[in-house]
């Protein structure tokens, strides 16, 4: 066995520690079950009609606020801002499907954002920026992503109408895989 005397002194050394490997991060609102189940349909009627990529029915989430990479230290005063936001449990209706040309996502959102939605956003967003984070600066609008490389020339669905009770709110990491992003549940907060 040779002898590493380098690697001994590495794992007492604080100051030599791993580095910290960070995690690509969001807050976003989760669909229960009988909501992911609606979603999934509706994506399958989508995709039936745009082609492309379609959503899987365990990842649908509509994002929040999309924050990016941020070193694992740092999830701690994410988490913090998280529990300063307060805000009502609210109803969400999603009713309007719509697809960009631009990027070929094919969407699901609604015709009014419920005022406890935005304030949510604008909450998470004025946290954040005391915090020193910074994350996407462009107008929130809200979504759920149905199908990806969609057609959008196709001829969407019109009588969407998806009722979601919305009583919480999740940290979500997302790591991306080639096979598309796999995303899992870093912390949850209740809205009352
Ligand atoms: P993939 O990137 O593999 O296609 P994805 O977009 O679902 O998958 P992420 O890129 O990790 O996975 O994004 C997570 C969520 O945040 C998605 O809902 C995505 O639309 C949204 N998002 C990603 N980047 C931004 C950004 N710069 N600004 C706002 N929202 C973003
Ligand atoms: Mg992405």
């Amino acid at each position: 066995m040779p002898d590493r005397p380098h690697q001994r002194k590495d794992l007492t050394d604080p100051a030599k520690k791993a580095p910290d490997p960070g995690a690509r991060v969001f807050f976003a609102l989760w669909p229960d079950a009988s909501v992911r189940c609606s979603l999934d349909e509706l994506a399958g009627q989508v995709h039936k009609a745009c082609g492309g990529r379609r959503m899987r029915a365990e990842s649908a989430h509509l994002t929040l606020v999309f924050v990016g990479q941020v070193v694992l230290a740092r999830v701690e005063s994410l988490k913090s801002v998280a529990s300063g936001v307060r805000v009502p449990a609210f109803d969400l209706r999603l009713d309007r499907v719509g697809c960009w040309k631009r990027n070929r996502i094919a969407w699901l959102g609604t015709r009014e954002t419920p005022l406890p939605l935005a304030e949510l956003v604008q909450g998470l967003e004025q946290g954040l920026g005391r915090e020193g984070f910074k994350f996407d600066q462009r107008p929130y609008f809200p979504h759920l992503t149905l199908a990806r490389s969609a057609r959008c020339e196709a001829p969407l669905p019109t009588d969407a109408d998806i009722r979601w009770r919305v009583e919480e709110f999740v940290l979500v990491r997302s790591s991306l895989l080639p096979g598309g992003a796999a995303y899992g549940i870093i912390g949850r907060w209740p809205l009352r």
